[in-house]
């Protein structure tokens, strides 16, 4: 299996070196070359999550590691997870919520930064060399990166935080950190000062040794989106004998969501895909009126899906939408945001049947956790929280919803505190968080600051 840009230009790449390289050369994103094909009778009789990712995984990495290679990293790549089979299922009525937020930094990108932190590893065993992981965050992707890295002694670790709508939680699974290799920087400055300050490094690249790699670990880098893809074959391996799945899932830079479209177009049996956005509602305006475009951030009680733009769009666009043809892509990705986007309407009507979006405001967020805590003594996180309205409005005995739970309600604690409800089930990762001492590392916007800093530590 090799891998092409959605621009077309860069093509022919192994998978070795589209997970260190992140980003293609000419700003698309990378995609498999086809979709592999998956036997569902195999996914089925597996017994469990692993066995389930051992069936794809290696459809995948075939062109960088053998078969039994990539078995060997499968097995031991997914660490200190809490429940026992990695992800639970807690029935609600007719919907199934996929928890997969046991992992260390309990929240479901743990799945896909563990896996491209171990193969990232095993390039630069096998090349001898060090790497730098270099990003930008304003929610759970820093502290998933962080954690996934730490015990990898080949890769040193700079997280930027700008000063922001992040929960406290959030930053001091960042902060509290005793690792040597990792170091999260408080930048004086707003999220967008920290991505681009992240861009500029990856252009620049003066602040690297020789021989030394620099990697994105953000939501675009393809080998995220493979160990997302394993949970929604797990969800089937589980609840198969429903009739017609259908998955409602919280959305912010549509990872998440195109590891559900890569699981169908893989053979995966879905009926429906619900984008649940919070109000920052650029693919609900995609979705039901045919206008992607650029506004800004509002920030919400769900900060993890308060995004402006999706970064993982771009693939949907070419795979379902233009059919792959890369030159119309590139056109229309080089324009926007200054030019939004808009389909022929022909074009754009290819989602029906399958995608549909719903937008859910802070108020109705809260109603929603408060109604299913006291209907069920079950307690939504915020974001779980925006997809379960339309989870449970449109499911019924004919009709199975899975509702993907992101993370854990303890990591949100004002949201809970304001509606009068205790927390008292505290996951392991997240205890005795408030008792350890933070390292943060205060550091104004500035490119020469932060570049100096890491060649101090590097
Ligand atoms: C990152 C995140 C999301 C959004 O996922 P995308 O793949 O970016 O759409 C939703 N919920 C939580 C808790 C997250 O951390």
């Amino acid at each position: 299996m090799f891998f092409h840009s959605t621009r077309g230009k860069d093509k022919d790449k192994d998978f070795s070196s589209i997970l260190m390289q992140g980003l293609a050369d000419d700003g698309g994103l990378f995609m498999p070359d086809y979709w592999p094909q998956i036997d569902l009778d195999e996914i089925k009789s597996q017994k469990s999550f692993v066995g389930v990712a051992k069936c794809i995984v290696p459809l995948f990495t075939s062109s960088s590691f053998s078969h039994q290679e990539t078995l060997n990293i499968v097995e031991s790549t997914w660490h200190d997870f809490e429940h026992k089979d990695l992800v639970g299922i807690k029935k609600l009525h007719n919907v199934s919520v996929l928890e997969l937020f046991h992992g260390p930094t309990a929240a479901f990108k743990d799945f896909g930064l563990q896996l491209a932190a171990a193969f990232f590893n095993k390039v630069l065993e096998s090349e001898n060399k060090t790497a730098i992981v270099l990003g930008a965050t304003s929610g759970d992707t820093g502290s998933a990166a962080i954690d996934a890295c730490k015990n990898y002694n080949r890769i040193k670790s700079f997280i930027m935080l700008p000063n922001g709508n992040m929960s406290e939680v959030q930053q001091r699974q960042m902060s509290t950190i005793k690792s040597s290799n990792v170091f999260a920087l408080r930048i004086n400055g707003t999220f967008d000062d920290c991505q681009d300050l992240v861009k500029l490094a990856f252009q620049k690249r003066d602040f690297l040794k020789t021989d030394q790699y620099l990697l994105a670990v953000n939501s675009i880098n393809w080998t995220r989106i493979i160990g997302q893809i394993c949970y929604y074959f797990y969800a089937y391996n589980q609840l198969f004998e429903k009739e017609n799945l259908n998955f409602s899932i919280p959305t912010g830079n549509f990872g998440n969501v195109f590891a559900c479209y890569s699981a169908r177009k893989m053979g995966l049996p879905v009926n429906n895909i619900s984008v649940a956005v919070n109000n920052n509602d650029i693919l609900y305006r995609f979705f039901n009126e045919n206008d992607y475009s650029k506004q800004s951030v509002y920030e919400t009680i769900s900060p993890s899906m308060d995004i402006s733009v999706a970064s993982n769009f771009e693939r949907l666009i070419y795979d379902l939408f233009l059919d792959r043809d890369s030159v119309q892509c590139a056109a229309m990705f080089k324009n926007f945001p200054i030019e939004p986007i808009k389909l022929d309407h022909s074009m754009w009507k290819k989602k029906e049947g399958l995608f549909s979006s719903c937008k859910v405001n802070d108020l109705d967020t809260t109603k929603m956790i408060k109604r299913v805590f006291e209907s069920d003594s079950y307690l939504l996180d915020p974001h779980t929280a925006v997809a379960a309205v339309q989870a449970f409005e449109q499911s019924d005995q004919n009709n199975h919803y899975v509702l993907l739970s992101t993370a854990h309600p303890a990591k949100f604690p004002k949201v809970y505190e304001e509606l009068g409800i205790e927390i008292n089930a505290m996951p392991l990762a997240l205890r005795g968080l408030f008792e350890k001492e933070e390292s943060l590392y205060n550091l104004d916007a500035d490119y020469k600051k932060i570049t100096n800093f890491i060649n101090r530590n590097n």
